[in-house]
């Protein structure tokens, strides 16, 4: 049994239409997710992959319980998340934590880094002062801070330091599985990787298991065992993190991997990665979602929804034409050699 499995899960909003002249006075409902479905392994992380807008916020905050599912469910150790109450539920909310994209918003700028870490042992355990004091040193100390900034503000460190205390406090109630929203998506690419290795190091020690979202191919390369690629809510391809940098199936997922930057010198950004912008969820578009700006559409792909394909164990992809995408690739290897 895998650690978290969420099976066929749907989040639609009621939305008004507020601002969008258009839209003025009606109702209309935003598929924030549409029957996404994956599991995570004790130990291992899967990448949740999408431009901003994909949903993958919304999948962390339906686990999470922020929000209620519309339909589907979320499993953790076999039991039914939304279902939990009482003791069950207190003893999920310790063992399921969340680190957020921006540590400059996510930490209150009135408190001392050591009240913000000893804050979830306030609420959730019976330690004492003392003991609580010595718990922030101990965990300030395990993301690699002197136990001193303890007693300094937030304004007073930098970025990197900042999540490090969200990954500290993250940490302070023993957790065996974290959402990491965007967690160095503010950060300089310098201080990424450091972060990066942080969070891989505590993985190893901690045998943590991670949600891991980030709207970049090139940050989760190497900490994800698997990935799955987000479009306009669903979920278009699923793949151990390998095969799926080496043999994309959906071209979406080309696109995203010709939009990383390439590291060596000289390297820019590739031309044919993906162009033209996601639309919006309100309204999205007829048969596949992507067929506005994809290269391979033919007639059948503006009528059609594609069903996400299961093609062996491992990889899910969801896509009329995935065998073109495979066949143009091996095309482009030949030309290579
Ligand atoms: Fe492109 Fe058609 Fe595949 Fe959608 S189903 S990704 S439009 S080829
Ligand atoms: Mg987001």
């Amino acid at each position: 049994m895998a650690l978290l499995e969420v099976d066929g899960l749907s989040k639609h909003f009621v939305v008004n239409g507020g601002v969008v002249p258009r839209l003025l006075g009606t109702r209309k409902e935003l598929q924030a997710i549409r029957n996404v479905s994956f599991e995570i392994e004790a130990g291992q992380t899967l990448g949740l992959v999408g431009e901003s807008g994909a949903g993958k916020s919304t999948v962390g905050n339906v686990i999470t319980r922020i929000y209620e599912p519309t339909n589907g469910t979320v499993r953790y150790n076999g039991a039914n998340v939304h279902e939990l109450s009482g003791s069950d539920l207190q003893a999920y909310r310790q063992s399921v934590q969340m680190v957020f994209q921006d540590p400059y918003t996510s930490l209150d700028p009135r408190y001392k880094i050591g009240r913000t870490i000893a804050e979830p042992l306030k609420i959730h355990t019976d330690l004492s002062k003392a003991e609580r004091k010595e718990r922030v040193s101990e965990l300030l100390e395990t993301v690699n801070l002197e136990p001193e900034h303890r007693d300094r503000y937030p304004h007073e460190l930098s970025g990197g330091q900042l999540q490090r205390v969200s990954i500290a406090t993250a940490l302070a109630l023993d957790p065996e599985f974290i959402i990491l929203d965007e967690p160095v998506s503010a950060l300089d690419v310098s201080v990424q990787a450091r972060i990066l290795n942080l969070l891989m190091e505590l993985q190893e020690e901690y045998e943590l298991s991670y949600l891991f979202i980030s709207h970049n191919l090139g940050v989760i390369k190497h900490l994800c065992d698997h990935v799955a690629v987000m479009y306009l809510g669903e979920i278009v391809e699923q793949a151990p993190t390998g095969e799926l940098f080496e043999n994309p199936h959906h071209p979406y997922t080309e696109g995203l991997l010709n939009s990383v930057p390439q590291p060596q010198p000289g390297g820019s950004k590739s031309t044919d990665g993906l162009t033209g912008e996601i639309p919006s969820a309100l309204n999205p578009p007829a048969g596949c979602s992507f067929h506005p700006r994809c290269s391979y559409a033919t007639d059948q792909c503006s009528v059609d929804a594609p069903p996400l394909e299961t093609l062996d164990s491992e990889r899910k992809v969801a896509c009329h034409h995935w065998d073109a995408v495979v066949a143009d690739q091996a095309d482009e290897r030949s030309e290579l050699t």
